[in-house]
């Protein structure tokens, strides 16, 4: 079963299109199973109705005429239980509807399942037979299984807009108008051109492209062909002594499927279709190892390895001499697969207008990195075909996590007077800016920035931040292929101190590891968020620690605004161990005749352990600032970086707003400063509790600065207490969210409301 259940998908994945897919996956069904019929039908949500879109065994001509209500017949009873209906006479049950155009009264045996995506029904797959009888459990659960692997390619198919067109092909959209969705992350609206980055060394990942020049194209092909071609002729030459008779001949094989007459005569075809030599090497590639794969014999099988490989060793040679440079646009709308800060930061000062990533969720680096330079994002678009989109006219809604793809003339109007009502509150929260934060009385509240881009600093001063509150070390690490001397540390440091002097600047040390990876340093692990991170790692490499502590106090020189900090603290001999290796850096620098005052030291709270520890670790520092991301993350065990369970990470969960409480009175206790840098600082649903709860500071992206200021400036502390008493009495974090919704509602603030979380 197993294996005729993947020879399936994979048929049915390598489909021209849809409409075959479905097509395929019936033909199968019905074969697997030994039944007459198989049939799918896909809910149209707005007229409320399953339509037949492939049958084997029914009338062929009823597809996509025959249209069931919801509430109707067994089809629509499989849709309302969201579980399978197995009957051995279908024609004795109370919901038997009886269809004259599919001539189904022939069948008595039925078995359906609910096509289910993400909690949401998409459709019913059933099979039937003449004769009564149950399928037995096998059968039931091989066409679950099936219906929900099939649910996937339905759900892309919707999103990509084709189901649409299948239910109303008179409708449908011009111009590849499409309509996608994501996680909002950064607010705003971002209307530009798409430009689409991709990794280098993947084919997979390589986009479509119009070449310029089809004859160019071809002799770049034809050479990475002969290069390797030449390659495996080597290979040849160097293992045929070992080799075994028979594999002898295996190297002039790839040698004359890399001919121009073998694989090469298709991808050349492909280029004259008009792709680009990269683009077609992966159409031609991807189909052949399509087929394979769904090959009954497994010696064919495995062939698809070494038609990857081949694919692979091309594209090398290809990309060494045809790298496609991103050409930025005066508004670019960077997309990418799972996208870099390096990828942020190579976009020209003053043109990056939007970002979209396909993987990931709002509380991932890479969409911080996004907000801290105030640019819209969406991300996790799981379904979007990114490689197809170069140089398309795209909208990203960062309010509701939408994209549209070439959109319509009325539909860019309405997003352009959306974006310019948006630098209208903009310019009016400017003149927030030289003011200090406060409640309605006067009850201040010390707000700091974020900071990791160099980019960051001017947006932040010019928000009128009171100081960095976190500045995340990695960014420079992670932007570079090697590890940067602490010379070039120093550089980069000092450039932050004397931006912020006098104001403080909190450094933390280097937080690698999660999904913060550094090339040159590979850290591969089955649980990455549970391992070796932060400070763990830091300390088993004192070496860098040390390289890094001591640039910083080489960079605090005559400045003395350095505060240290340290990520991913669990245990209190992780803090001793830290604090021992500052003052041996201390004791070094003193050495060489800097004289600078020893920096105040300070933890972060991001893991539940320091929570029930904050008085014991506040005991032996100077401050304490909650990761709140982080924090979120271990205490609801959500993968921050999940779009699959973005849903459920809500840093207003009753368990995190106690925790945030605990970590306030355990440094309170101490008599110590505590601040929240995590991006709850920065949602106008939380501020007000956290002013509530007694946080010293707070520090967020400098894009949340202003809004966050405005909203204090509304309401009394009174009033902040109040409604963080009535919000710890409540069960969850939906109720939480609409309750401080509506009361910024209900004092004109609707508008800064993040509406992702909704
Ligand atoms: C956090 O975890 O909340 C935090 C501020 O650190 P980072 O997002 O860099 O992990
Ligand atoms: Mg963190």
């Amino acid at each position: 079963m197993l294996k005729t259940l993947r020879r399936i998908i994979q048929e049915v994945s390598s489909a021209q299109d849809f409409k075959e897919s479905l097509t395929i996956m019936v033909k199968h069904v019905a074969k697997a199973l030994g039944t007459q019929a198989s049939s799918i039908f896909l809910l149209d949500r707005r007229r409320g109705e399953y339509v037949l879109m492939a049958t084997q065994g029914l009338n062929p001509l009823a597809v996509g005429k025959v249209r069931i209500p919801m509430a109707q017949g067994l089809i629509g009873l499989v849709g309302e239980r969201e579980e399978p209906i197995n009957i051995d006479d279908a024609s004795k049950h109370p919901r038997f509807l009886q269809i004259d155009e599919v001539k189904e009264e022939a069948f008595k045996a039925f078995l359906g399942a609910p096509i289910i995506y993400h909690r949401q029904v998409l459709g019913v797959l059933i099979v039937q037979q003449p004769e009564p009888r149950r399928y037995d459990e096998s059968e039931e659960a091989f066409l679950v299984t099936l219906a929900t692997q099939l649910a996937a390619i339905i759900a892309h198919a919707e999103a990509t807009g084709v189901v649409d067109k299948l239910f109303n092909k008179h409708e449908a959209k011009p111009n590849g108008e499409a309509v996608y969705s994501g996680i909002p992350s950064t607010v705003g609206v971002g209307i530009g051109t798409a430009v689409v980055v991709y990794p280098l060394m993947d084919l997979d990942a390589v986009p479509d492209h119009e070449p310029e020049n089809i004859e160019a194209e071809i002799r770049l092909l034809e050479s990475a062909l002969a290069a390797g071609r030449e390659d495996f002729r080597l290979l040849g030459e160097r293992l045929y002594p070992n080799l075994p008779l028979e594999e002898h001949s295996l190297f002039e094989v790839y040698q004359r499927m890399l001919d121009t007459t073998d694989l090469g005569v298709e991808i050349i075809y492909a280029i004259r279709r008009g792709n680009w030599a990269q683009g077609a090497l992966r159409e031609v590639i991807q189909a052949h190892v399509s087929k394979l794969e769904a090959m009954d014999n497994e010696y064919l099988r495995e062939r698809a390895i070494d038609i990857k490989d081949l694919g692979h060793r091309v594209l090398s040679y290809l990309q060494r001499n045809d790298r496609m440079l991103p050409q930025y646009a005066e508004h670019t709308i960077l997309m990418g697969e799972a996208l870099t800060a390096a990828d942020l930061a190579e976009v020209p000062e003053g043109c990056l207008a939007g970002v979209i990533s396909a993987k990931g969720s709002s509380s991932s680096h890479i969409a911080i990195l996004a907000r801290a330079m105030g640019v819209p994002t969406v991300m996790g678009v799981s379904d979007i075909p990114i490689y197809g989109l170069q140089g398309k006219a795209i909208i990203v809604d960062g309010y509701y996590g939408q994209i549209y793809v070439s959109p319509n003339p009325t539909l860019r109007e309405e997003f352009e007077r959306l974006a310019q009502e948006e630098r209208e509150l903009m310019v009016s929260l400017e003149v927030l800016r030289d003011q200090p934060a406060q409640t309605k009385e006067g009850s201040r509240v010390i707000l700091m920035v974020n900071a990791g881009l160099g980019a960051d600093v001017s947006l932040s001063l010019a928000a009128g931040a009171e100081g960095v509150g976190l500045y995340r070390t990695e960014t420079p690490f992670l932007m570079r292929d090697r590890f940067p001397s602490s010379e070039e540390q120093r550089v980069i440091y000092r450039q932050l101190l004397m931006s912020f002097a006098p104001r403080p600047v909190i450094m933390r040390t280097l937080d690698i590891g999660g999904d913060k990876a550094l090339s040159y340093f590979p850290v591969k692990e089955d649980n990455p968020f549970l391992g070796w991170r932060g400070v763990r790692i830091t300390l088993d490499h004192p070496e860098i620690f040390l390289t890094q502590v001591r640039a910083m106090m080489r960079a605090s020189q005559g400045l003395n605004n350095l505060r240290i900090m340290f990520p991913m603290v669990t245990d209190v001999s992780e803090v001793d161990e830290s604090i021992r290796l500052v003052k041996k850096a201390h004791a070094e620098v003193l050495e060489e005749g800097i004289q600078i005052e020893f920096p105040e030291m300070g933890v972060m709270v991001e893991v539940p352990s320091a929570v029930y520890q904050a008085s014991t670790i506040a005991k032996r520092v100077d401050f304490l600032s909650v990761g709140s991301n982080d924090l979120t993350q271990y205490l609801l065990a959500v993968d921050r970086n999940n779009s699959r369970v973005a849903n459920l990470f809500d840093s207003l969960h009753p368990a995190v707003l106690r925790a945030l409480l605990q970590a306030v009175e355990g440094a309170h206790q101490e008599g110590k400063h505590i601040s929240i840098c995590g991006e709850m600082a920065g949602d106008p649903a939380s501020v007000l509790l956290l002013v509530a709860m007694g946080f010293d500071s707070l520090s967020m992206s400098a894009s949340s600065l202003s809004r966050m200021k405005w909203i204090i400036s509304h309401f009394t502390k009174k009033k902040a207490c109040k409604l963080l008493q009535e919000v710890l009495g409540m069960e969850s974090a939906v109720m939480i969210r609409c309750h401080m919704e509506l009361a910024l509602e209900q004092v004109g603030l609707g508008g800064l409301i993040r509406a992702g979380k909704r």
